[in-house]
């Protein structure tokens, strides 16, 4: 390909909303465009080139794994939606509407209810599990903050792979081959990524695990261990029992004035005791379909924090809302002073797994000023579910190492989905005793589109992108210095074809401008390696630039085709 006719539109412009390198760097660099609306881009040559190189390693290595390519319309019956229960839970990412018969639709922001539709239709028979089958096909959610470029689109793309099997050790072994052909798609891709412990969200589930690439600008927190492999998101960390020093507070039973004294550090202070021996409750009003909601105490530790996610899932909400004093109060609650021991049992209130068989604990006495001391938590029955974020220093329930946080971008995300779908959508299969029963299902996602901008986010420096050898939109570029020097040109053709016949993917940067901008694109796009054809051709030599570093090294352009490899390290 000559760069004279590539429509790649560089620009030296940062543009405006643009703060992470690789959004910057795909727009500058002439990758992508923005299509008018946020979150929706346009994808030009450069763009389209590393979209498909990236598609090509998915795809080599799940067509390895067994798995199957199928295209699934992208326009989806609401229907489905409504048979699996998710229509109204997903909220507003889903974009609905319908069609001049007024059919309801929705575009779908991911494919389970699809998938499965068109396994009930055409399996029928233990003989013809297990399938996984994939697609790599758009994606809309109408996310409500579209941000960073191809990150978070509300058009994107991507892989998203579902497997149907007879019974959960099948599904199981299925899940752990994802997860290795997925860590081999990364590999490849030249990742430095992290395989962790995940929430299951609105796609439902249990089990589930994230593969995220390491990098500052990463939207997800991860507590990792510093002694062992274990990692996890934020909203699924978990933790060993904290154990303090300090000994439970000997109080009796007994309400005590505590004028002024709201907070849980001003409580602690004030009753000399360690905030792991307060009540924290934390009321909030749950969101259920059909704009159903109530307000639920959650109770914690003091010392703890409310993980909002597994506090959502707690009670099996679709999301939480704060509360404001004035609803607190009209609720009969004690904004300062409130206890999760509410008259009105009709309160729904969870405690923390981290509160079973506590004593002599303090908690609001649901009166202005006051506390209750003394509090015995032994024999109680009540919902207990794991509701902390786990915090910086915690130790790890693995190994007892202790826990850090880093950020990390989300880039796969595999589910153990079970008989979730197949249950309500009716995906059965007759077993070999003739006996119709639920297949079990794994769903397996990666962000395609999503991956071009991980990769610059890993990959680039303050001139602009560096892709990784499996990424780049070319292997090589040869660089015309200048283009008017017709022994110059003509090397630098012939090169171009030794290259090409050699098998690389070599773009010719035969355009009449000045070396320095020429150079100033070859930084800006982040081809891993530029050979220069100019001054020294007199010496009979050409220069090979590795992008990486910007090393420079001086090469007999026969050597460079005889032995292309040592000179220049392609994938
Ligand atoms: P996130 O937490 O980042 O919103 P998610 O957990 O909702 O993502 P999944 O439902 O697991 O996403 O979708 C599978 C993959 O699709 C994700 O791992 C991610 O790489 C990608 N993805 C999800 N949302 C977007 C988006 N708005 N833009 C680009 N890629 C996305
Ligand atoms: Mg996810």
């Amino acid at each position: 390909m000559r760069l004279s006719r590539l429509l790649v539109p560089t620009t030296k412009e940062t543009p405006n909303d643009a703060v992470l390198p690789s959004h910057i760097y795909l727009l500058r660099g002439g990758f992508i465009q923005n299509a008018g609306g946020s979150g929706l881009y346009n994808f030009l040559p450069l763009g389209k080139r590393v979209l498909d190189r990236v598609r090509k390693v998915i795809k080599e290595e799940l067509d390895k794994a067994g798995c199957q390519e199928v295209s699934l319309s992208f326009v989806t019956p609401a229907a489905l939606w409504q048979e699996s229960g998710r229509y109204e839970k997903y909220g507003k990412e889903l974009l609905r509407f319908k069609d001049r018969k007024e059919n309801e639709f929705v575009l779908g922001p991911t494919h389970e209810e699809m998938m499965v539709n068109l396994v009930r239709q055409s399996v029928k028979s233990y003989k013809q599990l297990p399938l996984n089958l994939y697609q790599i096909n758009l994606k809309f959610r109408d996310e409500i903050r579209p941000r960073f470029g191809l990150m978070r689109g509300r058009e994107f793309l991507m892989k998203d792979g579902y497997s149907f099997h007879t019974d959960e050790a099948d599904m199981k072994r299925e899940f752990a081959l994802m997860e290795e052909t997925y860590k081999k798609i990364f590999t490849r891709l030249g990742f430095d990524f992290r395989v962790v412990e995940a929430d299951s969200g609105a796609i439902g589930g249990t089990g589930s695990k994230e593969f995220m690439v390491l990098a500052e600008s990463g939207e997800d927190t991860l507590a990792v261990c510093d002694g062992c492999d274990y990692g996890a998101n934020i909203e699924a960390a978990v933790r060993a029992p904290k154990i303090t020093d300090t000994p439970v507070p000997a109080y009796e039973a007994a309400e005590v004035e505590t004028p002024g004294v709201a907070t849980i550090e001003e409580v602690a202070s004030f009753l000399k005791v360690d905030p792991h021996y307060v009540i924290k409750t934390v009321a909030m009003r749950a969101l259920y379909n059909e704009g159903k909601s109530e307000i639920v105490l959650f109770a914690l530790r003091g010392d703890d924090t409310l993980q909002e996610v597994k506090a959502t899932n707690a009670v099996d909400a679709n999301a939480l809302e704060e509360l404001d004093e004035e609803t607190l109060k009209a609720a009969g609650l004690v904004p300062g002073y409130m206890s999760p021991f509410q008259e009105d049992k009709s309160l729904r209130v969870v405690w923390d797994n981290a509160l079973k068989e506590a004593y002599g604990m303090v908690c609001g006495a649901d009166k202005e000023g006051y506390h209750r001391v003394g509090v015995d938590l032994r024999g109680m029955e009540a919902t207990f579910a794991d509701l902390i974020e786990v915090q910086e220093g915690d130790r790890c329930a693995r190994c007892g190492g202790t826990l850090h946080y880093t950020k990390g971008i989300e880039v796969g995300h595999i589910f153990q989905l079970g008989t979730r779908y197949s249950e309500p959508l009716g995906c059965n299969f007759l077993d070999e005793n003739g006996k119709s029963k639920p297949m079990v299902m794994g769903t397996y996602g990666i962000g395609v589109s999503r991956l071009l901008a991980a990769i610059i986010e890993q990959h680039h420096d303050d001139r602009g992108c560096i892709w990784t050898p499996a990424s780049a939109p070319f292997d090589v570029v040869v660089i015309v210095s200048n283009a008017k020097e017709e022994s110059q040109t003509e090397a630098a053709e012939s090169l171009y074809d030794a290259l090409k016949k050699k098998g690389y993917d070599v773009l010719l940067d035969d355009r009449k401008d000045r070396f320095g901008s020429k150079m100033k694109d070859f930084e800006l796009i982040g081809i891993p390696y530029a050979i220069i054809v100019g001054k020294k051709l007199g010496e009979g030599l050409v220069e090979v630039v590795k992008r990486d570093g910007l090393e420079r090294s001086d090469v007999l352009p026969e050597d460079l085709i005889k032995e292309t490899e040592r000179y220049v390290c392609f994938s």
